[in-house]
């Protein structure tokens, strides 16, 4: 039985999540949950969370739960199929648990479709073009903290 406790999330992935959440929902039009990072522990602290299996991300009484420090790949997927449940609960959609979890995967894959299947070092870049087209302008911190991971203000160009 796997447990998880609630953890702060890098300034990238926090933003990352963010943004997709935001592109998501110009198709979605939910209420959007609120976002919770997590990770698993194995010490036998307080859990905030325990699950019978593994897990990547949760939605759980309107909050998305998403485990800390996956690549931007995994990060958009979880994200976006997690968004879906929220989706399916406000507009009391599928109730069956396979039906939303097909449903809630067919959503993550039209995402990742709409930014043009993009691989993992392009995501970032993807996301940006789409957020730009479909909510507003980024700010050039954001953009590059998102493209660059912030290189420039450690003096790393
Ligand atoms: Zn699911």
């Amino acid at each position: 039985m796997p447990d998880y406790r609630v953890v702060k999330p890098s300034e990238r992935e926090d933003l990352i999540a963010g943004i997709v959440a935001e592109i998501a929902n110009s198709v979605l039009h939910i209420r959007l949950p609120g976002r919770s990072f997590i990770e698993e522990i194995y010490n036998g602290d307080v859990a905030d969370i325990t699950r019978p299996e593994s897990i990547l991300g949760l939605f759980y009484l309107h909050r998305i739960y998403v485990v800390k420090d996956l690549a931007d790949a995994e990060l958009v997927r979880v994200v976006t199929h997690e968004l879906r449940h929220s989706w399916q609960i406000q507009n009391q959609k599928y109730c069956g648990l396979r039906q939303r979890e097909v449903d809630a995967d067919l959503f993550a894959r039209e995402f990742s479709i709409y930014l043009g299947q993009p691989t993992e070092s392009r995501i970032a870049a993807r996301l940006v073009t789409a957020y730009c087209m479909k909510c507003r302008p980024i700010s050039p911190y954001v953009r590059d903290l998102l493209l660059n991971k912030g290189a420039w203000n450690n003096g790393t160009h």
